[in-house]
Order: C-alpha cells, then sequence, then structure tokens
C-alpha cells in the first residue's frame, strides 16, 4: 500500500474509475502521450498498452524510482517538477497528447505552462485533466457568472474546453475534500489572435486583481505599471467602443483582446 503524500498533492485514482478515465482520453496506438504525475502509474499502465509512448513526469522520487524499475518498453519517467523540467526544447516535436489526474495546488500553473509551451510551438493536441470542480467550472463560465476570470479567459483564448466527467471525492484514495471534474482542452491558434500575446495575458491578469472596480478605474490603476506613453482609460475604451462603466468580468474574450491590441498598437511596455 503506497502512502500518499500531501505535500504533492496525492489522490490515488480507484481502479473502478480508471477506467472511465481512460475511455474517455480514448487513447489510439499511433498517440504520443505526456503525462503529468503518473504517481504509483494507475492511468500509465493502461495508457502504454493502448497508445504508442507515454513520457511521464513525477515529482516523487520514489513513485518515479517504482515505475522505471517495472521496464515497460514505451514509457519514459522524467523525475522531477513538470514546471521546471518541460520545456519547448524538450518535448517532442511530433504531435502529442497530455494526460494529467494534477494536483490541485498547482493545476493552474500547469495549465498555464500548457498554453504557454502551445504557443512556443510545441504541437499539443489536446490535454485531459482531472480539476478540482470548481476550477473546471471557472474554465467554462460564461462572461457575466460569478466563476468567469482570468482562468476562463486565458484558457478559453487558447483551446476549446469541455468538462468530460465528474467524479465523487470517493473515486480517490484517499478522499480529496473537493469534488473533481475531467475536461478536456483542446489547443489550437489564440482565438482572435494579439498582436502581443505576453501584454494580453499580463493585462487581463492586471485587470482582474481590481475585479470589483469599474473597467475605466481598473484600467486607471495599471497607471504606473506600463507606458509611457500612459494614455487616458477613456480614450482606450473610446478606441474600443467599450462603456467604462462596465465591469471587467462582463467584457468577452474578444473584447478583452481589442483591448490589449490597442496598447499594443500605442507601444506601451509594461515597466
Ligand atoms: N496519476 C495518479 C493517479 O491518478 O492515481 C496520481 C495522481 S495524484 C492526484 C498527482 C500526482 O502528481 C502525484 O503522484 C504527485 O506526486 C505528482 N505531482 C505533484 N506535483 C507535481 C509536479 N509539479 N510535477 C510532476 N508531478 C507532480
Amino acid at each position: 500500500m503506497i502512502r500518499a503524500r500531501k505535500r504533492f498533492g496525492q489522490h490515488f485514482l480507484e481502479p473502478v474509475w480508471v477506467d472511465k478515465v481512460i475511455k474517455a482520453i480514448a487513447p489510439a496506438p499511433d498517440q504520443a502521450f505526456i503525462e503529468i504525475g503518473p504517481g504509483p502509474g494507475a492511468l500509465t499502465r493502461p495508457l502504454t498498452q493502448r497508445a504508442k509512448s507515454v513520457t511521464a513526469y513525477e515529482i516523487d522520487r520514489d513513485l518515479a524510482a517504482a515505475l522505471v524499475e517495472e521496464a515497460i518498453s514505451n514509457l519514459t519517467v522524467v523525475e522531477g517538477d513538470f514546471l521546471k523540467t518541460a520545456s519547448p526544447e524538450s518535448l517532442a516535436s511530433k504531435p502529442c497528447r497530455v494526460v494529467g489526474n494534477l494536483p490541485y495546488n498547482v493545476a493552474s500553473p500547469i495549465m498555464f505552462r500548457l498554453i504557454e509551451l502551445h504557443a512556443a510551438g510545441v504541437p499539443l493536441v489536446d490535454a485531459t485533466l482531472m480539476l478540482q470542480r470548481e476550477v473546471a467550472d471557472r474554465l467554462v463560465a460564461p462572461p457575466g457568472s460569478k466563476e468567469y476570470g482570468v482562468l476562463s479567459i486565458l484558457i478559453g483564448h487558447a483551446a476549446d474546453v469541455d468538462t468530460v466527467l465528474k467524479l465523487p471525492a470517493g473515486a480517490f484514495r484517499p478522499p480529496p475534500k473537493v469534488l473533481s471534474s475531467l475536461v478536456r482542452l483542446r489547443f489550437r491558434a489564440p482565438t482572435p489572435p494579439v498582436q502581443d500575446l505576453k501584454f494580453f495575458r499580463w493585462m487581463v491578469q492586471a485587470v482582474f486583481t481590481r475585479r470589483r472596480k469599474t473597467l475605466a478605474n481598473a484600467l486607471l490603476a495599471l497607471d504606473g505599471r506600463i507606458g509611457p506613453p500612459f494614455p487616458r482609460p477613456a480614450e482606450i475604451l473610446a478606441t474600443a467602443g467599450l462603456d467604462g462603466s462596465r465591469r471587467p468580468e462582463t467584457l468577452s474574450i474578444a473584447e478583452f483582446a481589442s483591448l490589449a491590441d490597442i496598447y499594443t498598437a500605442l507601444h506601451i511596455a509594461v515597466l
């Protein structure tokens, strides 16, 4: 019996749910997979049996070593933190799918890293990820809803997102205190395209730290963090055709994209 380590967010999937998750992933014999956090290998083994190859990133040294010992011919185990070890240079140049029953405390940074890797040219096709239910709900939230925010916009800009399975706490050992959802991110070109992806992502995060303010005040609060020149929010909003009295969480992804492009066209730098 493997003892789950809390600091690594370890909640291992129960066998009946492994079958359902593998079915939802639907691996094919010609496909290459990256798995984030294989743990004791509940998903890893069936994946290696159904797919061409699996590269699994595991931070827990003991679990990584145990998987290496199994000597599965089409499995490569990378011991370490996915956030530190996965780079565009180290990843496959051929189309690749991603799976992960993610540690909930680093699920958002891992998703942001995946969209960054995709934007940097790594041919990631999709990612089937186990997430805390609240986080999954934020990914699919429409503008104006209370779950809509940075995650909905930045991930929704880079991928189509679907919830494919909902799981109770008892699907894991030990059971987490939260419910879970399995989501699929299908990566695509950012839609709509933006002139400067880095600025767009920075601006969305900066505006949402002022979620309670009006859009005009949220833009005003960017003063001191961007420029020179620092244009008046009223001018930017007029160019974008946006009403400054709206709240940031009511703006669609396309509206955020056009706002970011107006700043970019003015050659405004982040300080
Ligand atoms: N895939 C297994 C399963 O479904 O039973 C384990 C899932 S468990 C929720 C998450 C796994 O991710 C653990 O094995 C943990 O050690 C590993 N992990 C946590 N943080 C990680 C990171 N930053 N990079 C790679 N693996 C990580």
